[in-house]
């Protein structure tokens, strides 16, 4: 097995070689329909024009950063991009971006694109809180306008301009804790819609030989290839890792029928659960709210058709509200073990019920702090002859068959239940996941944060094939 060190010391930040007002952050957010553009491609685009037409050097790898996916009104996947460069002409690149934001966004498709530019570095505090809040709440556009006002940032929209929320978030984004990278590899435009061809070996060997520093390759249990997503979109596969060296040596590694265009290496937010950070008060939650809740079981799970369950779950704040666990999640065997009385923490997304009349707590993780003891009732045994004794009714007492005796005072007794579950965590099966959530095997080799490089990224984060 390929030992790797995912705590990248290839590059050592030096900061003071670099003219601080020469960097630009580029975020972009909401320029994909479903009608198959994408706003990853739109940045692999954006990046190969950078790179032909400009002096642009990048100081990081493009960031991918998904944002609350609890969100009703999101893109697919609700992914952002931020590009951070290193120039001498910014009017100029922000001139020619907008044009190409304008032009490869499906506008008139129902995309609603923003483009907002930074100038300078550090990131102003109130730029990463925004991109904090971003990940577990709603933010409006409103207040994103006014932060970029106030730190006088170009920005641009279209549509309705809801992208200008996502693209500031992504650029104060990613420059603390935990992260990931993905390759992601795009088709030409005269394959695009057709049958991706993924030799099935080839990513099971890739899997194998580089567990557990890439991730969500193959579902072993429904042996389904993870990588490749099945609509009309450019992507043709992405490969989620620790470090940029070894998802481009798994792409390298894929076994691939078709020509590409090119592939390109992001720094993520994938598989960190970086969403569910921030504890919620049950007492104060609103709809489309991320994060865990620390609580008690109150209601006895109930298994609903289709699969689903649901219980309560009440917190320190004495308040108490409704939980579901959906079928594809693959953890309602465990959910449905739970007795009123354990303590659990839960990942999960605040919606609304179907009524629209209360909020409900869709699960993306369970983990089971404590269990009670619970007991199975069992009639008294007979004082003479040693056997259970029949009941006479209730608060009539008890009498043994054999002798006849008779207690009017007998009680049943609590015989101690063994409980099937454990305490311990539990995450939903590999289909199921959310791009953000965080894989059983990254739980400690979690990342610290990123030191930005003044050195070169590695060769062919980039290419064209
Ligand atoms: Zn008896």
């Amino acid at each position: 097995m390929l030992s790797w060190n995912t705590k990248s010391s290839l590059y050592e930040p030096n900061l003071h070689d670099i003219n601080q007002s020469e960097i630009l952050h580029i975020g972009f957010d909401d320029t994909d329909s479903l009608e198959g553009k994408c706003t990853t491609h739109l940045a692999f685009k954006i990046t190969r024009f950078l790179l032909d037409n400009s002096d642009a050097q990048f100081i990081d790898y493009p960031l991918l950063v998904r944002l609350n996916p609890n969100i009703p009104m999101k893109t697919r996947g609700n992914g952002a991009v931020c590009l951070r460069i290193k120039a001498k002409d910014h009017e100029k690149i922000i001139q020619e971006l907008r044009l190409i934001v304008e032009k490869e966004s499906a506008i008139n498709n129902g995309a609603n694109p923003g483009v907002v530019f930074l100038n300078g570095n550090p990131i102003p505090k109130m730029i990463k809180d925004f991109g904090a809040i971003a990940l577990y709440d709603v933010q409006s556009r409103q207040i994103a306008e006014k932060v970029a006002k106030k730190h006088c940032m170009s920005y641009f929209t279209f549509g309705n301009g809801q992208g200008i929320v996502g693209s500031l978030a992504a650029i104060g984004s990613l420059e603390e804790g935990d992260y990931t990278y993905e390759v992601i590899a795009y088709r030409t435009r005269d394959n695009c819609g057709t049958y991706r061809q993924i030799n099935v070996t080839s990513v099971i060997n890739y899997d194998n030989r580089t567990f557990p520093y890439t991730f969500n390759n193959y579902d072993q249990t429904h042996r389904r290839v993870l990588i490749a997503p099945h609509g009309p979109d450019p992507v043709f596969c992405g490969i989620r890792g620790e470090s940029p060296e070894i998802v481009v040596s798994s792409l390298n590694s894929l076994c691939v029928e078709e020509s590409l265009e090119g592939y390109m290496v992001f720094r993520s937010n994938q598989g960190t659960d970086m969403h569910l950070q921030n504890q919620l008060q049950l007492s104060s939650i609103r709809p489309y709210m991320s994060g865990y809740v620390v609580g008690t079981v109150t209601t006895t799970p109930q298994v609903i058709q289709g699969g689903h369950l649901f219980f309560a779950v009440e917190d320190t704040s004495g308040t108490s509200r409704p939980v579901a666990v959906y079928e594809p999640t693959g953890i309602t065997h465990i959910a449905s073990q739970l007795e009123r009385g354990d303590t659990i923490q839960i990942g999960c997304g605040v919606h609304l019920s179907n009524t629209a009349s209360q909020v409900i707590l869709n699960v993306e993780y369970i983990s089971i702090l404590s269990i009670v003891q619970t007991y199975d009732l069992s009639n008294p045994l007979c004082t003479f002859c040693r056997k259970k004794m029949k009941s006479e009714g209730r608060n009539k007492g008890f009498q043994c068959d054999k002798c006849k005796y008779r207690n009017i005072n007998a009680k049943k007794i609590p015989i101690p239940h063994k409980r099937s579950i454990q305490p311990g965590l539990y995450i939903p099966t590999p289909k199921s996941r959310r791009h953000l959530t965080k894989p059983p095997h990254r739980y400690g080799i979690e990342k610290s944060s990123w030191s930005r490089p003044n050195a070169e990224l590695i060769k062919g984060w980039f290419r064209l094939l």
